[in-house]
């Protein structure tokens, strides 16, 4: 009979199966666009949101090309790259991918900051069918030669404009130059500013431009409570609530600079993975903090009001006040570090009985 739903978009074999078992049975709009130009050996500029479907739209016709070409390949390489601007967002594309390629021999890799670089050496030094990674990472892997951009003949680019917005836009396009020239590129992004258009005129050959509209965007609701803890129990207050994983990215004020590395020192006794800024830290320290902060090595970045001034981070899932600040507006602007971008965030603010003044301000 006539071929319906993925297999007519020509997906088919064990790919299909896979898929199906997902519980992918109909395409959406932007897979049912994007994936016949792909299969065709066409590059993709794809203006998408995260929810529309868009991994598989990129993942499934790289799969269909991979599975079939053995396992036989190069130390150190990798034959498809998916550039993630997060941690979160790569991690999710790996789920997806790997859930897609079930039952295909097909073997996926993460590069992420944060985590043992050993581990994704090894990984990677048989060669692998699919990278996915963040920029910081990467690049580091391909300056001490641990990893061969040489061969790698597809590159997505996903969330472009995260990319633009974390300032890694001239990683990206290093390392795409270090990809094979006859590659087959896609590359995502929600929205399309200038310097996206002019990525995409850089990276792209006569690309297909897919687009589909956002769902219903929910306006950005930043959930605001208050801890009441001692001031000598706020240090075990804040361990015990970061123990917990839904708080993803995090950064903390604190009044003053002092107090900013006594929460830092502590929270690396406890064992969490925190940077700090302040006033009194080089430029070159600072610029690291958060650029580890962006890139995901870290996921607690410790702050005076001032330092954080200015700073962008698109993604910070809480604020913490581990004091109130001296001045209500202070408040204000701290907690707007979250729910950014239309996303969501959560402000928890400590609070010891000794500053229900300033409380009663905010
Ligand atoms: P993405 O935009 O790729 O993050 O996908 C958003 C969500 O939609 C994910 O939870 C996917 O598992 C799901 N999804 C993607 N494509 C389909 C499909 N064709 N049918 C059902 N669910 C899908």
């Amino acid at each position: 009979g006539e071929l319906s739903g993925f297999a007519a978009l020509g997906i088919g074999g064990a790919l299909l199966k896979a898929t199906l078992a997902a519980g992918f049975k109909e395409p959406k709009p932007i897979q049912v666009q994007a994936i016949p130009p792909q299969l065709e050996g066409r590059d993709i500029f794809g203006i998408a949101q995260t929810g529309s479907g868009k991994t598989a739209a990129f993942a499934l016709p790289i799969l269909s090309k991979i599975i079939g070409l053995g396992t036989k390949r190069r130390p150190k390489t990798a034959r498809a790259l998916i550039l993630a601007p997060t941690r979160e967002l790569a991690v999710q594309n790996e789920d997806t991918i790997k859930l897609l390629a079930k039952g295909a021999h097909i073997s996926t890799a993460l590069v992420l900051g944060g985590v043992s670089r050993f581990s994704q050496v090894k990984k990677i030094a048989p060669g692998v069918d699919i990278l996915i990674a963040t920029p910081g990472r990467l690049t580091d892997l391909v300056r001490e030669g641990d990893l061969i951009l040489a061969d790698t003949k597809w590159l997505v680019l996903d969330e472009g404009d995260r990319m633009l917005d974390m300032g890694f836009i001239n990683d990206v396009k290093r390392i795409a130059k270090a990809t094979a020239p006859d590659r087959q590129t896609a590359l995502f992004s929600a929205t399309m500013p200038d310097e996206i258009a002019e990525l995409a005129k850089g990276l792209l050959k006569n690309p297909v431009r897919v687009e589909v509209s956002p769902q219903s965007t929910t306006a950005a609701e930043i959930v605001q409570s208050v801890v009441l803890a001692r001031t000598r129990q706020k240090r075990q207050v804040l361990s015990k609530m970061l123990v917990d994983e839904a708080m993803r990215t995090v950064i903390v004020f604190s009044r003053t600079k002092h107090g900013a590395d006594r929460v830092t020192k502590d929270l690396v006794r406890d064992g969490f993975e925190a940077a700090v800024i302040h006033g009194n830290k080089s430029q070159n320290a600072r610029q690291k903090a958060l650029n580890d902060f962006r890139d995901g090595s870290v996921r607690i970045l410790v702050a005076t009001d001032i330092a954080a001034r200015g700073i962008d981070v698109p993604g910070i899932s809480h604020v913490v006040n581990f004091d109130l600040p001296d001045e209500a507006e202070s408040y204000v602007h701290r907690i707007g570090r979250t729910g950014r971008n239309g996303r969501d965030g959560i402000a928890i603010t400590l609070c010891d009985p000794s500053e229900n003044a300033k409380l009663r301000q905010v």
